[in-house]
């Protein structure tokens, strides 16, 4: 008796348990459903996001987890969102009942996304997801919610590499900051006499990733000890620089420069309030994710 008892307190609580899990879920209309759980596909370049290229976050519809950033979409030309990498451990691959595809789904309900191809050669990474615009809701970077950094640690193609690789970082831009004259170009910054340094905007979730975490991933990934310059990159475009947004931030930056004294390493990273960002040419935007291969100046080590 005392075991049939335990088995309906398990059932009882398994129910339970499903029903919350569901309550968390949105409810589908007929059309989602015939995507999400039934696992059809809409008709090519039909939907929503195909064609959409604003900055954020594209979210599981059912249940809102989030599964790719607009900074890893391409134009595939192939009617459906495409992105080459989803945020890390969000999609499951699985086969597909065809016996030839592979399909994804969201990680966390299961619902049906696309399928993913690999070797097409569309991006570096030779990697589609294709993706169901009906199976994703869209969140927008907006600044309430997401926060913005600005680095500068030389070549600015190495700086943007490390941080597009972190999760919670939302987007990034290269371009340049901390200079004296309006909207300049590539050219002018080189001659290293107008003020701006190759810096990186990185837009992030304080949710996912920290300013603080952001702050040592910039220290780890250029030598901070440089004086105008980063590697065989001289010049005072180049120089090793925070632009703070607020007292929080410096505060945080300040912390972490007299960590890595205390550590024996040499500083000369200046802190500097932020004033504004002009972004780069798109040539120099996602520089190695479009041609592939790793920064000669930027390498990743540990110091904390
Ligand atoms: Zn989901």
């Amino acid at each position: 008796m005392r075991f049939v008892i335990t088995i309906l307190l398990i059932l009882a609580f398994n129910i339970a348990n499903s029903q919350e899990k569901m309550k968390e879920y949105r409810k589908l209309t007929k059309e989602e459903r015939t995507v999400i759980i039934d696992k059809g596909t809409e008709r090519p370049f039909t939907g929503k996001y195909y064609n959409h290229k604003d900055k954020g976050v594209y979210k599981c519809k059912q249940c809102d987890a989030p599964l790719y950033r607009s900074n890893d979409k391409f134009d595939s030309h192939c009617g459906w969102p495409s992105f080459d990498q989803e945020i890390k451990g969000a999609v499951k691959r699985i086969p597909d009942r065809d016996g030839k595809r592979t399909e994804i789904v969201c990680n966390n309900c299961g619902g049906h996304l696309g399928h993913v191809f690999i070797g097409e050669g569309f991006t570096p990474k030779n990697t589609r997801h294709c993706v169901n615009s009906i199976s994703l809701v869209f969140e927008e970077a907006k600044e309430h919610k997401f926060q913005k950094a600005v680095f500068a640690s030389g070549c600015f193609w190495g700086t943007q590499y490390w941080f597009d690789k972190q999760d919670g970082v939302i987007s990034t831009k290269v371009g340049y900051t901390g200079g004296h004259i309006k909207n300049p170009s590539y050219r002018m910054v080189c001659t290293g006499r107008t003020g701006h340094a190759e810096a990186i905007e990185v837009i992030y979730d304080p949710e996912k990733i920290s300013y603080d975490d952001l702050v040592k991933i910039f220290f780890e990934t250029h030598d901070q000890s440089q004086v105008n310059g980063q590697g065989p990159d001289i010049g005072h475009q180049y120089r090793s620089a925070i632009f703070y947004m607020n007292s929080d931030q410096k505060k945080i930056a300040e912390r972490n420069i007299r960590i890595l004294k205390s550590k024996g390493y040499g500083v000369a990273t200046e802190l500097n309030k932020f004033d504004i960002f002009y972004n780069a040419e798109e040539i120099h935007q996602s520089y190695y994710e479009k041609k592939g291969g790793t920064p000669y100046c930027h390498i990743y080590t540990k110091k904390f």
